[in-house]
């Protein structure tokens, strides 16, 4: 028999919001030149701009937050941290870092030259950036089926292992490492299941390389595996979470998402060899070896959202609101891709809004509709994204045009879920009336999306 379960906690201190009115947003999307991250969040209801570093703390984090040790070397957080990750993930060694990006940047000084190939599954924007900015470059060996939106697969962010195996043998002496990123964000927060991770060991030690995780949510991760694969049904997420490490040589972690921190990152790693190396740039770039760019309260918070993120209540309730939003959206006509992903839902623009042509941005025209009618935020992830060609000058259009709504962590209740997707559902009962779209009067060269300015495009 199967339980009924909702919220595994209570609220102790709540923060108000305000439901503007439709007149009021429209003054702002034009003040806002119609980019939506030129809102200020006063003027959101709902925000599903990202789930990094948006999550909210427990009571218990809080205590711990009053109970940091802000000692310069030694501080008893920094030991209660690498004890917490050497429980959980099995790590001896431990570098904690500002941000992710800044454990990329700290860990990749040692190991990233240039002309190297770093192979794996989709990699996350900054951590590509890293790679190419070194003159390296990241080779995506993503099975085939995640491209396919309308595909089921239970793990779509598993490695193609042949693929895999051809990099390693075409370039094997200009690889430093295998990377895997759990869930796999840029594949929409798709997992990566135990059995891959493992075939990737494999092939990873008949070559001689390491193999890092890019393990910003890698307890939801842990749940997927838990879920969908076989063998695993009956076992605690900690369990889960400690095979999955145990088959890495280190990992980077941005704590804002799976650490429920606002802002934290680490590096953990097995050998004493590489923590040594990567000291040297942790303590240039980012801090002493005990703190990293993190105070001691920061880094007691985050031992315990460790702690409580690896709880299966907690999953199953994030996960499964995740899903709410999906499946609500769903029935409300509204075309979200499958299966779900761990943080966010995304909608394919183009059926949204058929009407609007591919060079008037679909997905922003959709994203600004629902700010309009509920003051949700949400982002684009489409051409205005995908910036020009950096020769051509051109636009560049993705296969896909879409909207991605990321659900902060512990942050709203199912009555917010239901009234994000009731906006949705209204907003597409309309749409056979969104005909035009938005046109670009300023962008920047690059990365044009956060600070470009919109108009709308006339009938
Ligand atoms: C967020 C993220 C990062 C970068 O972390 P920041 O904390 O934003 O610097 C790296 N990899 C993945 C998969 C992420 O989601």
């Amino acid at each position: 028999m199967t339980q009924l379960s909702c919220e595994p906690f209570k609220i102790k201190a709540v923060e108000p919001l305000y439901l503007s009115t439709r007149e009021e947003r429209e003054v702002w999307l034009r003040e806002a030149r119609y980019n939506l991250f030129n809102i200020r969040s006063e003027h959101v209801f709902l925000d599903y701009l990202t789930d990094s570093g948006t999550g909210a703390m427990s009571d218990h984090q809080w205590a711990a937050i009053m109970t940091g040790d802000e000692s310069y070397a030694g501080s008893r957080s920094f030991y209660e941290l690498k004890e917490t990750i050497k429980e959980l993930m099995g790590f001896a060694h431990l570098l904690p870092t500002h941000q992710g990006r800044a454990a990329e940047n700290v860990l990749f000084s040692v190991l990233v030259k240039e002309g190297n190939k770093v192979p794996g599954n989709a990699h996350f924007d900054t951590t590509k950036g890293h790679i190419e900015f070194r003159k390296a470059e990241a080779v995506d060996c993503t099975i085939r089926e995640a491209s396919d939106p309308t595909l089921i697969h239970p793990f779509k962010g598993n490695v193609d292992l042949e693929r895999l195996e051809e990099v390693l043998e075409e370039s094997h002496d200009q690889i430093p490492f295998i990377l895997i990123t759990a869930t796999c964000n840029t594949a929409g927060g798709q997992p990566v299941s135990m059995e891959n991770i493992r075939s990737v060991k494999q092939l990873a030690n008949r070559f001689g390389k390491p193999l890092v995780m890019d393990a910003a949510r890698f307890a939801e991760n842990a749940w997927f595996i838990r879920q969908r694969e076989p063998g695993f049904e009956g076992h605690t997420i900690r369990e889960i979470v400690r095979e999955m490490f145990s088959y890495f040589d280190a990992a980077t972690m941005s704590a804002k998402k799976d650490g429920l921190v606002n802002i934290g990152g680490f590096i953990a790693m097995r050998e004493e060899e590489l923590f040594r190396a990567a000291s040297v740039y942790n303590i240039m770039f980012e801090g002493y070896l005990t703190y990293g760019g993190q105070a001691g309260r920061d880094m007691a918070a985050l031992a315990q959202g460790l702690r409580e993120s690896t709880e299966l209540s907690y999953l199953d309730w994030r996960i499964g609101q995740v899903a709410l939003l999906g499946s609500e959206m769903q029935r409300l006509g509204v075309p979200v891709l499958q299966p779900f992903g761990g943080h966010a839902i995304f909608v394919d623009a183009l059926k949204a809004l058929p009407h609007v042509p591919r060079e008037e941005f679909p997905a922003q025209t959709l994203a600004i509709e629902l700010y309009r009618e509920g003051g949700i935020r949400t982002v684009e992830i489409g051409a205005l994204m995908a910036d020009r060609d950096p020769v051509t000058r051109e636009n560049r259009y993705p296969k896909l045009e879409l909207v991605r709504f990321a659900v902060p962590r512990r942050v709203y209740t199912s009555d917010h879920i239901r009234y994000t997707a009731a906006v949705a559902g209204k907003v597409l009962e309309r749409a056979n009336l969104i005909q035009r779209g938005y046109r670009l009067t300023r962008e920047a060269p690059i990365l044009r999306h956060f600070t470009m300015e919109l108009e709308p495009v006339k009938a």
